[in-house]
């Protein structure tokens, strides 16, 4: 089997050793409500706009998923502020 290695801090984990995975979605998400704030908008000429963008580019606006390994002392600090929010 082989090892791995902690995404964040690149230590080697060996087999029969605990780590642990973290995948992290990112997605658009709707409630329902468009906004329209200038009613000038030319439908036609945003969808040509809109065409003109890499395939991959819009993908990664609506969905991203991100997958690591971490070893128990970096899932410890992830899992204690995810979002790196001021502590305080
Ligand atoms: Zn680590």
């Amino acid at each position: 089997m082989a090892s791995h290695t902690c995404s964040k801090c690149r230590k080697i984990i060996h087999p029969g050793d605990l780590f642990y995975r973290c995948t992290i979605k990112v997605f658009a998400e709707f409630d329902g409500v468009i906004n329209i704030k200038n009613n000038k908008i030319d439908v036609e000429k945003e969808f040509e706009k809109a065409r003109s963008y890499p395939e991959d580019l819009i993908e990664e606006e609506v969905f991203k998923e991100f997958d690591f390994t971490l070893c128990p002392r970096c899932k410890e600090i992830y899992c204690a502020n995810p979002l790196h929010l001021p502590l305080g």
